[in-house]
């Protein structure tokens, strides 16, 4: 039994992280979606908006789950049984972050991060972009699922 924890603010759950979870699929028998319910971090939408969105997207779908968790991803990534952490990668930006995240993850918890790719197509699609489109009224079904 392959079980990935995917954590993220998800600010809103865009396109390229569902083709994340899609594609890890592939690999893993399930996927744990997890919402970091940080308070210090301002967020767009709450994060009950952010657990509906996503439980939407994958509804039917019986190998994906999806969860909310406070405190550090290491620890909540023991907790649910996690083999290991996935992440995605669009740039050298994200690759310097996510080496980052990954090294402390491993030395806090034993507990590797796997790093997919960003699909070219998906790979300029971010939540802080769809957020800022958002706020100036703009349509931004094309980068949601
Ligand atoms: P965080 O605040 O933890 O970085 P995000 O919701 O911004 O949370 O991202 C969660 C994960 O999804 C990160 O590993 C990020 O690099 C990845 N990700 C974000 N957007 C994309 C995308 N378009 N394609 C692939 N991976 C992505």
């Amino acid at each position: 039994m392959h079980r990935l924890l995917f954590p993220g603010s998800f600010d809103p759950f865009t396109k390229g992280h569902q083709d994340i979870v899609s594609r890890a699929l592939a690999f893993a028998d399930e996927v744990v979606v997890a919402i970091g319910d940080n308070a210090a971090k301002g967020t767009l939408l709450s994060v009950d908006e952010r657990r509906e969105r996503i439980e939407r997207v994958f509804a039917g779908q019986g190998r994906v789950h999806v969860a909310a968790y406070q405190g550090l991803t290491a620890d909540y990534a023991r907790q649910v049984g996690a083999q290991a952490i996935l992440r995605g990668v669009r740039s050298t930006l994200d690759y310097e972050y996510e080496r980052n995240l990954a090294d402390i993850n491993r030395a806090l918890s034993g507990i590797d991060t796997i790093l997919l790719m960003a699909d070219p197509n998906l790979a300029s699609i971010s939540s802080s972009v769809v957020r800022e489109l958002m706020a100036h009224g703009k349509d931004v079904s094309p980068f949601l699922p």
